[in-house]
């Protein structure tokens, strides 16, 4: 039977979602794009289409075996499950906002019956729950920043990231509540029943995010600053180490770097006398 993952069908995790699925090597075929599922051309995968905020539901009731959300949703679903990924994109946090004119600085401030506008109606609950504050949820499905405006809310717990959105509706950040990041997740029960082809597929998204924190290098370096270069460029089991056709004075390396080491990289391969340095990408790095 196929393995089932839900994935957001549209939003802030959609692209990158996609993006990370087809570099890992699925093949969605050609107009996945208006479906709400797609079976993989060259895999026993399906994926459904759905909304971010359904997600936790669908994989904890064994509906589907596994997906990707945000951390937040899967917060607020109070759903049981086993994160497997960590995607490191779609970073933001839940928090406390209040107008800026409100004179509120901290929750303790926030008196009981205040009103807040929230899409995260129960980790909100247990959030206020945990201070003793009794508030009144007030569930909107988005926008929320807007309601202290409209004056249907007194203060909003809503996602940050930038905190431009707040900042241009008069809002302030008071308090996070919880920080979040895309993620893989699964259950016990689908990892018991398909743990082979669940590990797969997380390895090969990992190995497509390990690949877009390295670049590959490769440059003509001179033989007598061989052991010095290998030290400072210990790459993944050191450094490649290839002859160069009628030449005893260089030899050729290839390496693997960290994408934020590039520019110091070729800096300092230049000073050693290093020439034609070569920097390429890397579809998949696995270890
Ligand atoms: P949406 O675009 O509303 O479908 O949001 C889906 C998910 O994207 C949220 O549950 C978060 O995990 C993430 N997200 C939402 N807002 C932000 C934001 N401001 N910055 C980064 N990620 C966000």
């Amino acid at each position: 039977m196929s393995l089932k993952m839900a994935v957001p069908n549209k939003g802030r995790l959609y692209d990158r979602t996609i993006e990370l699925l087809i570099k890992s090597g699925l093949d969605l075929g050609e107009d996945w794009g208006r479906k709400l599922y797609v079976t993989a051309k060259n895999q026993d995968i399906e994926i459904l289409f759905v909304r971010a905020q359904d997600i936790p539901e669908f994989i904890s009731s064994g509906a589907v075996d596994m997906g990707i959300t945000g951390q937040d949703q899967i917060a607020d679903s109070g759903c049981d499950l086993v994160q497997v990924l960590e995607l490191e994109f779609g970073h933001c946090r839940l928090s406390v906002a209040v107008p800026e004119a409100s004179g509120i600085k901290s929750v303790d401030d926030i008196k009981d019956g205040c009103r807040v506008a929230t899409s995260f109606p129960n980790i909100t609950r247990r959030f206020f729950e945990s201070k003793n504050k009794k508030v009144k949820i007030i569930n909107v499905s988005g926008a929320a920043e807007i309601m202290p405006y409209i004056g249907v809310s007194d203060i909003i717990v809503d996602l940050v990231s930038s905190g431009a959105t707040l900042k241009t509706n008069r809002l302030v950040e008071i308090e996070p509540i919880v920080y979040s990041q895309a993620v893989v997740v699964t259950t016990e029960k689908a990892l018991e029943k398909s743990k082979e082809a669940i590990t797969d597929i997380v390895n090969s998204i990992k190995s497509v995010i390990d690949a877009e924190n390295k670049k590959y290098l490769m440059a003509d370096v001179p033989t007598s600053k061989l052991d010095e270069i290998a030290k400072l460029f210990p790459g993944v089991a050191g450094p490649t180490v290839m002859n160069i056709n009628g030449r005893t004075d260089m030899v050729a390396i290839h390496v693997v770097i960290a994408k934020n080491e590039v520019y110091e990289s070729v800096n300092t391969l230049q000073k050693m006398g290093a020439k034609g340095i070569l920097i390429l990408p890397i579809d998949r790095l696995v270890q």
